[in-house]
């Protein structure tokens, strides 16, 4: 026994000897090898080549054969996990090796990006001067006129006659490209994104694209060819990860200490660098046609078609209905493996499984737990639509008249790119739209005309979203399991109020809980950008023809021009903003109260500054001076009297004003009023709903009281939305910020 132990020992000690044997060996190499490729002058060739090996464990290849690039892939993939669990096996031995180990893998790392930014820098610097009467490079010409050039959208052949008048203004000789071409050239952004070839779609043939029909199969129909743009996904990687380099080092350090303080895992995608770029597959959203195609699953309306449970569903009236179900029998990743599985083999249809999934072995994550339900589509496209339409038939013409007006002229902070759209338009109605009736406008607009019980059904269901949707989160750890109580209740009564809506998409919220542990706030789950990525290249497009190369070519110029702007490390700013300079303090007899108990000086107007605006977080909020607001409102806001006073007030800010390295704002208080749950008192759902109702909305006096708070800005909570309603105002804060961006 004992002998077994000390020959176990000194294993151990001889391989730790060979490891750090090896590992000088190979540093002393490293050094060898940059010293001498310094001394020839050669850095950039030497950091790109070790830049390819760590790309290169991930070859994403885009081979035209679909099944075929699954397996590279999976194979890259499993090869890159098997590996580390070996090298985590290997370190076992020895603690101290493994953190000297990782030490050492983080210092080569930072040392070969040193470099490499420093090869970057280098390498971009052009030297020529535009003409000899300034000292503007042309380098610094070139980019910011290529900036201006594509914010303003002009065309290529505008873009031509501009670069020859400007040319034609300045002295001779100077180095005003002739050309865009030449332009990009000078900027070394040349077209390396997208390669554009012909592919015969019936034998694979690559073409030419001059060719008219493909050499092989002698096929000539022109719907047989197509156009593929091929993208070197490697190279993309690569220059997007140095791009974003701090953000992901940011995330891997939180994730490294596991600061989560809320518990909700929303930190995304991990591309590690220490010796590779591993990209993880962490999860699959869409749709629900989308995904019942890569899922390989029955679609919704079938039996059995819930991903993640075994509810049945039945048939009434030519419609499947999912009732509420108190147990519900979740389906765990073995049983769902198992299930696919042989549903594959036996091509039969097994509890929704039509066969294995293509993504089973891309994704990082087991299924179903991989699944992340879209709440734009399921929530707000979805349910919240039908729902709404049904409510809205029940209401008499002159009502459905105010509400529609009440939303057409409803007010929302600057940000809100978007106003509430009348219900009789709802079938042109966006996702963004509903969102902002969901959350904030369709409660306090509507309880006047609704039926008292069954608006406080529906409340259920606002609350519950927005409790899911709220950043930070309303209620701490709590967040989930309130909003899930509040759905349950909902999605119970929902036959009491509603015949025959009781589809897979209402189902689908019971599985929301879940969802938050694992991916966080709603508001993190979202096609908006890719939305707004579809409409930017829409607008990208000049003429009537060739949009596939346009889109390309100024898809590869703002790639390439995104890349050049230095990155700066996030930071959450607090700044006043907009000095005004024709205010008199003298008018303004509290400021200069205030002032004279915190402050010494004596000659106020000197060492006061005005300030019209803020940034308080990063978020811009306005006061009464900014006078050019047009109908947005982004003067109204909650705030916190003091650190010590947990309280929330609102008011609207009349000004902003900074002595003494601080900033403060003076806002004009709105006296709080009775709770707003209170209107649902005689409701069978008070008690459930009491405490996140009135932490969504408050009721607030119809006219300022005329007491004014000063606070530091620091204490300024939130924007927020305000509904005139007879006696009152109706408050209710902005959910989350960054989905608006
Ligand atoms: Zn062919
Ligand atoms: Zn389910
Ligand atoms: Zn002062």
């Amino acid at each position: 026994m004992s002998f077994d132990l000390e020959q176990a020992l000194n294993f151990a000690e001889h391989k730790h000897c060979r490891k750090i044997q090896q590992r000088t060996e190979n540093s002393r190499k490293k050094r060898r090898v940059y010293y001498e490729s310094s001394l020839i002058n050669n850095v950039s060739s030497h950091v790109s080549d070790e830049l390819s090996n760590v790309v290169s464990t991930l070859t994403l290849n885009m081979n035209t054969n679909p099944e075929s690039t699954d397996k590279i892939v999976h194979d890259c993939l499993s090869k890159v996990l098997f590996e580390k669990d070996a090298q985590d096996e290997d370190n076992i031995i020895n603690l101290e090796e493994i953190q000297s180990n990782t030490m050492n893998c983080s210092q080569v790392c930072k040392n070969s990006f040193d470099n490499l930014e420093l090869s970057n820098d280098s390498s971009t610097i052009d030297e020529v001067l535009l003409h000899c009467y300034t000292d503007m490079s042309r380098e610094e010409f070139c980019s910011t006129l290529l900036n201006i050039l594509r914010d303003a959208h002009i065309s290529k052949s505008h873009a031509n006659r501009l670069l020859s008048f400007i040319r034609s203004t300045f002295p001779i000789p100077n180095a005003v490209p002739t050309r865009i071409e030449q332009l990009l050239e000078f900027l070394e952004i040349d077209n390396y994104l997208l390669k554009k070839y012909m592919l015969c779609t019936i034998c694979n043939n690559i073409l030419s694209c001059s060719d008219i029909c493909c050499l092989k199969c002698l096929c000539s129909d022109h719907k047989c060819l197509a156009v593929v743009y091929d993208m070197n996904v490697e190279q993309l990687i690569k220059k997007i990860y140095i791009r974003l380099k701090m953000d992901i080092d940011e995330y891997r350090e939180h994730l490294q200490t596991m600061h989560d303080r809320d518990e909700t895992n929303d930190i995304g995608i991990t591309i590690d660098h220490n010796h590779r770029i591993d990209v993880k597959f962490l999860s699959i959203t869409g749709d629900s046609p989308a995904l019942r195609n890569i899922l390989n699953f029955i679609g919704h309306g079938g039996y059995f078609c819930c991903n993640f449970c075994y509810i049945r569903g039945q048939h009434i009236k030519r419609k499947r209905q999912y009732f509420y179900e108190k147990e519900q029998v979740l389906r765990y990743s073995s049983t769902y493996d198992k299930e696919s599985a042989e549903a594959e083999k036996t091509k039969e249809i097994i509890y929704g499984h039509k066969g294995t999934s293509i993504l089973q072995n891309i994704l990082d994550t087991k299924l179903p737990e991989a699944i992340i339900i879209d709440y734009q589509h399921a929530s707000l496209l979805r349910h919240a639509k039908t729902t709404r339409r049904t409510i809205y038939k029940q209401l008499n013409p002159s009502h459905r008249r105010l509400i529609d007006i009440k939303l057409k002229n409803q007010c929302f902070p600057h940000f809100f790119n978007r106003r509430m759209i009348p219900f009789k338009n709802l079938s042109f109605i966006k996702a963004v739209e509903l969102r902002n009736i969901l959350l904030y406008g369709f409660l306090p607009l509507s309880y006047e005309f609704m039926n008292r019980e069954q608006l406080a059904h529906f409340t259920l269901f606002i609350c519950s979203i927005r409790v899911y949707h709220s950043q930070p989160p309303m209620f701490g750890r709590e967040t989930a399991t309130i909003a899930n109580r509040l759905f349950e209740q909902y999605n119970k009564d929902h036959k009491k109020f509603y015949h025959l809506i009781q589809n897979y998409v209402l189902h689908l919220h019971s599985h929301y809980g879940n969802q938050y542990v694992n991916y966080g706030s709603l508001a993190n789950i979202e096609c908006f950008s890719q939305e707004d990525l579809l409409g930017h290249i829409s607008s990208n497009t000049h003429g009537t023809r060739y949009y596939d190369d346009q889109i390309v070519h100024y898809y590869n110029i703002d790639f390439s021009l995104n890349n050049r702007v230095p990155q700066t490390k996030y930071k959450i700013y607090y700044k006043p903003i907009d000095l005004d300079t024709n205010f008199i303090i003298d008018n303004y007899s509290i400021i200069i109260q205030y002032h004279n108990r915190i402050c010494k000086c004596l000659n106020t107007s000197k060492y006061i500054s005005i300030y019209r605006r803020c940034i308080i977080r990063n978020n811009t909020f306005h006061s009464l001076l900014y006078k050019r607001r047009t109908k947005s409102k982004s003067y109204f806001i909650s705030y916190y009297k003091s650190t010590n006073n947990n309280e929330k007030y609102f008011g609207f800010i009349h000004l902003f004003f900074y002595c003494k390295d601080t900033t403060y704002a003076v806002i004009e208080r709105f006296q709080n009023m009775h709770k707003f749950s209170s209107l649902f008192k005689s409701s069978s759902y008070f008690d459930l709903l009491k405490k996140p109702l009135d932490s969504c909305f408050s009721i607030v006096s119809k006219e300022p009281s005329d007491i004014f708070d000063i606070v530091e800005i620091g204490h300024v909570i939130k924007h927020c939305i305000v509904f005139d309603i007879e006696q009152c105002l109706i408050i209710t804060e902005v959910s989350a910020y960054h989905e608006h961006d």
